[in-house]
This record gives structure tokens, sequence and C-alpha cells, in this order.
């Protein structure tokens, strides 16, 4: 599974660093930077939270 960030969708919310901080952070322009683009198999679910919690669809997952 590898995580697909579309910084220029984002809008900042910060939805997915409440939800899987260890997954993504965000840069000083508030915007999504994605520190695991592979997540461990431990951290499915909330990786699929956080794209869940996304307001602006800015985050997608795909299938290695
Ligand atoms: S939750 Fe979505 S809009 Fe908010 S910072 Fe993360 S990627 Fe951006």
């Amino acid at each position: 599974m590898r995580i697909q960030a579309d910084r220029d969708v984002c809008i900042g919310a910060g939805n997915c660093v409440l939800a899987a901080e260890d997954v993504f952070d965000q840069d000083d322009d508030a915007l999504v930077v994605v520190l695991q683009e592979h997540p461990a198999p431990g951290q499915e679910a909330e990786v699929r939270n956080a794209v869940a919690q996304c307001p602006s669809g800015a985050l997608a997952l795909v299938e290695d």
C-alpha cells in the first residue's frame, strides 16, 4: 500500500496528522508532508482513518 498526497489540493486542515502523526506531517505552509509513503502493516488502520478524515480529498491509497 502506498500513500499519494496531492499538495495542490491539500488545504492544511491537519486532520491527517491528528489521525496518524507517525505517517503525516505539515510543512511551514501547513501543507501535508508524507513521512512514510509505505506505511507498516500495523499502521494501515490509522492511515485509512486519516484518508477518510481529509476534508479536501488530497489523500489516496494505492495498492503496490
Ligand atoms: S487532512 Fe487533507 S487537507 Fe488536511 S493537511 Fe492532511 S492532506 Fe491536507
